[in-house]
């Protein structure tokens, strides 16, 4: 059997070792004569897997007691919605730092609840480069303020993490960089993340939340989509995705006595990302056109020096077993994603392929 190396932007890489316990215990988990996916949510079996996959994250992220974390359904996007649904039943109005396509879909949805108040923009530099915290201004009556800490379409991330007034609740989509380094979950008031990036199979959705976050929804919010709801239910008000639950759950164990933590995953990730920018920056035939300090780790965009190229190095790539560096549709170009489960190898083979690459076309 021969495994590619995968740098799609999502459904992503998932680490060998943990489909390969999947493998193991699909028939027959633990010596119990069933798979995961044929378990009761409310079995002793699932319960225990559900717990663990909880521990290992929480410990892994440090997360304070004081958070909830919910597994929830629908997606990122459906997070657009719940965020404005769920904490605008005082009033306020929502307030966003638009750094680009994933930041606006986030927009586009709190409009249909409120009026917002954009608080910094990364049009001013064309998307080169996040706002950074003096640019930030609030709106006076904020309810909270998002943003996207990794665009992964773009290729743009935000290398601290904002700042607010304590009553200004911290929101941030962190799907395609959650798990990527430790970050302080102190700092904000929630984080989302969809699973098919850094976290597990597509399906399943995170979500970590302050406590006394949870009670402000506005009435109209469906059940299914409060979080108070949720939380009360340890995830299971119905039928969560068990078998997605379970795969990010051998994902966090991985993470943490596989890797050794977040720590060592942030300098390997640090240390892929240095040099394929290297290797862009050093070349004249690739370009990447994100300002330095706000190149995002996770997805790394380039250009050819020509697009009439790149119906080519796609099919070689392919053939060399590099596979999906095809760009966002909306974008163009390449893009390499390499989240925590692409291994240096896959870079360093992608580099080589690269280099080759421009040799034989320069
Ligand atoms: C992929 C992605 C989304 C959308 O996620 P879905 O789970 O497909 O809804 C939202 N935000 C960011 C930053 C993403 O990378």
């Amino acid at each position: 059997m021969t495994r590619v190396f995968n740098f799609c932007a999502g459904p992503a890489a998932l680490p060998t070792s943990v489909l390969e316990r999947a493998q193991a215990e699909l028939l027959d988990w633990q010596g119990r004569g069933l798979s995961v996916m044929e378990m009761s949510h409310r079995s002793d079996e699932f319960v225990s897997i559900a717990q663990q996959a909880e521990a290992n994250l929480r410990t892994l992220l440090q997360i304070p007691a004081n958070y909830k974390v919910l597994f929830m359904q629908g997606g990122a996007s459906s997070q657009f919605a719940m965020v404005p649904l769920n904490l605008l039943g005082q009033g306020g109005t929502p307030n966003y730092i638009y750094s680009g396509i994933w930041a606006k879909k986030a927009m586009a949805e709190a409009k249909r609840y409120a009026n917002q108040h954009v608080a910094a923009s990364a049009e001013i530099s064309q998307l080169t480069a996040m706002p950074s915290q003096a640019d930030i201004q609030l709106s006076a009556d904020a309810a909270y303020l998002h943003y996207t800490s990794n665009e992964t379409i773009g290729g743009l991330r935000a290398p601290e993490v904002f700042q607010t007034p304590e009553q200004v609740p911290l929101v941030c989509d962190m799907s395609s960089d959650i798990l990527s380094a430790p970050v302080d979950i102190e700092k904000f008031g929630i984080i989302y993340a969809g699973a098919q990036k850094n976290i597990g199979p597509a399906g399943l959705t995170l979500v970590i939340i302050r406590d006394d976050l949870l009670d402000q929804a506005l009435e109209i919010t469906p059940t299914m989509m409060q979080y108070k709801v949720m939380a009360e239910n340890e995830s299971m008000y119905n039928t969560p995705p068990t078998f997605a639950w379970y795969l990010a759950g051998l994902v966090f164990d991985w993470l943490l006595n596989d890797i050794g933590g977040l720590q060592v995953m942030a300098q390997i990730n640090q240390r892929k990302a240095q040099k394929l920018y290297q290797a862009i920056d050093t070349s004249d035939f690739y370009t990447n056109p994100i300002q330095p300090a706000y190149r995002s780790i996770m997805n790394v965009p380039f250009q050819l020096a020509d697009d009439a190229l790149n119906a080519r190095f796609l099919a070689d790539a392919q053939e060399a077993g590099l596979l999906n560096l095809s760009g966002h549709r909306s974008v163009g170009g390449m893009r390499a994603s390499i989240y925590n489960a692409v291994p240096e190898t896959a870079v360093d083979a992608l580099i080589d392929f690269m280099r080759d690459f421009e040799q034989r076309h320069a």
